[in-house]
């Protein structure tokens, strides 16, 4: 996380919708054969060796041969006799996911890549069309083994957290929402599309959103509020733009909630991110704790940070600049932190290290900012090559050592599991992904010299000021969308005054001065997954209870906390979230009393 505060350049990770992987078509000539046969597992994707990204190619499929594929697969689970036959239908279906999933992931990745080139954009077109008629192959397959009398056969042997999962996909989805689908895809798109396309002047250069940052977090008072200042001009230009967007959005998941038979979108949206071992009322007392316990220690540091710089009306403006002398920067530029990174990851532990060396080697890795490349970062993979791949926008902040760290946690979970025999648990539900990217950040802590040199330490200090400002942004985001979502006729000003509310509960040191756009609630329009994933921003949060819960036992006993976290990687996603927590020997957030512990070591070591 960064910035706690505002955290726009945030990462959208693992990317939504990215499940991920894979289809090397070694040995096969087409990619969705007419011939079951033909539907070969990619015998790439057990390699232990990785593959070049240049290598990693997908053919673009077409519905019909995938409806094809799909209708014998079903008349193969119906003729399946015994268990043996029934889970080879099952191989032969997940082959066939996982190689959708890398054409989804490598279509994604080469748009974002490229926002502004034409052939990219088309295909990308085609993906957000052809994807609920995909999604809705799969749901029926689903439904076809739910209620089968025969799927304890694959019970047995996959556990019964698959189950669960296709459960709350069938619930997600039926035929009639496919045009809602395409349409949601579609605005996504233009939200993309209008983030991307932002083109700055600042200090006589041209630059994107991301390429602002390092001017928002000047020493110079007068720096930092113009940055902030062309950023909000950027919103409050497109202000209008932004609200309808957002309000289509909202009406179309409202409209797909009603047809699925959910009250509105909020329970469809809890299906949508696959929880299935919590629910809303967790979610809201978490959000009450983190109101007890960190919006005050949150409230001194902002208020501290003030003093330091020796001001008495902290504004928006200065909440990123989290040192008189500056935030710590890496000393070195891409080149320079891409080398550091394999010392420094090495150090965790020699897997993460090794692994490191073969994403960089393979070119697994587009960390460079540049024109037209769509903000953020995330990690994809290529389930179908047993290869994940990190995209970011390096900008000459900590950010960039952020970023990079951070996804190498995802990219290693993802190779870590590459194995797991199903599908769908390659890629864990978000709560529980972030886990391994966040913890990674606290368990990289000791060695951080190798970027920061004599400034690590006050970068140790800023990350975990940076953990309690974050939570209260983080339960801010997710508070909001259900106060969205419960009245889906609210206008754009209602929205805004929604957001207002929220600032003033979770963040009451915040002040907008001049920033008038923001000032009257906007600045949530800034953040992409309220447009690209309901209700994911709480799984951050609740994953950042458990990363320093890790931060907490590294301290203590550094080797017993990164074996748990090895561990953990290589679980995947094949169990549910308070499952996963507690065989990392971590307590569940929604437990009382853990957040308050990790908030209580935070504020000792910073001596709040
Ligand atoms: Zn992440």
């Amino acid at each position: 996380m960064r910035s706690g505060a505002d955290s726009d350049d945030e990462s959208l990770c693992p990317k939504p919708h990215n499940e991920g992987l894979p289809a090397a078509l070694v040995n096969c000539d087409t990619l969705f054969a007419t011939q079951r046969e033909q539907l070969c597992v990619n015998p790439i994707s057990t390699s232990d060796q990785g593959v070049d990204f240049k290598n990693v190619r997908v053919e673009t499929p077409a519905l019909e041969t995938v409806s094809a594929a799909y209708r014998r697969l079903h008349e193969s689970w119906d003729a399946a006799r015994d268990k043996q036959a029934r889970r080879a239908v099952f191989d032969e279906w997940d082959a066939l996911r996982r190689r959708l999933a890398s054409w989804e992931a490598l279509t994604r990745l080469r748009f974002d890549q490229e926002t502004k080139n034409a052939e990219r954009k088309a295909a990308r077109e085609y993906l957000d069309e052809l994807s609920p008629k995909l999604t809705a192959l799969e749901t029926q397959m689903q439904r076809a083994i739910l209620a089968s009398p025969h799927r304890s056969d694959l019970e047995d042997e996959l556990g019964s957290h698959l189950f669960a999962l296709w459960e709350a996909d069938v619930a997600a989805f039926a035929p009639a929402i496919e045009a809602g689908l395409t349409e949601e895809a579609r605005l996504e798109a233009q939200y993309t599309e209008l983030i991307a396309g932002a083109e700055l002047q600042i200090d006589g250069k041209r630059v994107n959103l991301a390429g602002i940052e390092p001017y928002a977090q000047s020493t110079d008072r007068d720096m930092r509020h113009h940055a902030q200042r062309i950023r909000h001009e950027f919103f409050a230009s497109h202000g209008a733009d932004l609200d309808r967007i957002y309000d289509e959005l909202v009406h179309v998941r409202h409209a797909m909630a009603r047809k699925l038979g959910f009250a509105d979108f909020t329970g469809l949206g809890y299906k949508r991110m696959h929880r299935v071992d919590f629910d809303q009322s967790d979610v809201e007392r978490y959000r009450d704790q983190v109101a007890r316990y960190i919006v005050p220690i949150a409230t001194e540091i902002m208020q501290r940070r003030a003093k330091a710089l020796g001001i008495t009306d902290l504004a928006y403006w200065d909440e990123p600049l989290t040192s008189p002398s500056g935030n710590p920067t890496p000393k070195g530029d891409h080149d320079w932190i891409v080398a550091r990174g394999r010392e420094a990851l090495g150090q965790v532990h020699p897997e993460v290290g090794n692994f490191y060396a073969m994403m960089i080697e393979r070119g697994l890795v587009d960390l460079k900012n540049r024109e037209g490349k769509a903000g953020g970062g995330y990690c994809t993979g290529f389930p179908d090559y047993g290869v994940p791949f990190i995209f970011a926008n390096f900008n000459g902040t900590h950010g960039d050592v952020h970023v990079l760290v951070h996804e190498m946690g995802h990219a290693f979970q993802d190779w870590k599991s590459r194995k797991l025999p199903a599908y769908d648990y390659l890629t864990p539900t978000y709560e529980s992904a972030e886990i391994h990217s966040m913890s990674i950040e606290y368990l990289c802590a000791p060695f951080l010299e190798h970027f920061f040199g004599p400034d690590a330490a006050r970068y140790r200090r800023q990350q975990l000021e940076e953990a309690m400002t974050f939570l209260p942004y983080g339960v801010a985001v997710d508070h909001f969308q259900h106060l969205v979502y419960a009245r889906p006729d609210a206008s754009a000003a209602e929205r805004h005054h929604m957001w207002k509310q929220m600032e003033a509960r979770y963040m009451p040191w915040r002040r907008y001065g001049n920033l008038e756009y923001w000032d009257k609630g906007a600045l949530w329009q800034s953040k992409e997954h309220i447009y690209h994933v309901p209700f994911y921003y709480i799984d951050y949060t609740l994953a950042l209870c458990c990363a320093l819960q890790f931060w907490v036992r590294s301290r203590k006993d550094y080797n017993s906390a990164v074996a748990d976290y090895v561990a953990l990687c290589a679980r995947g996603g094949e169990a549910p979230f308070k499952d996963l927590v507690r065989s990392a020997n971590l307590a569940s957030p929604f437990d009382d009393g853990a957040l308050a512990a990790v908030a209580g070591e935070a504020q000792t070591a910073l001596a709040v």
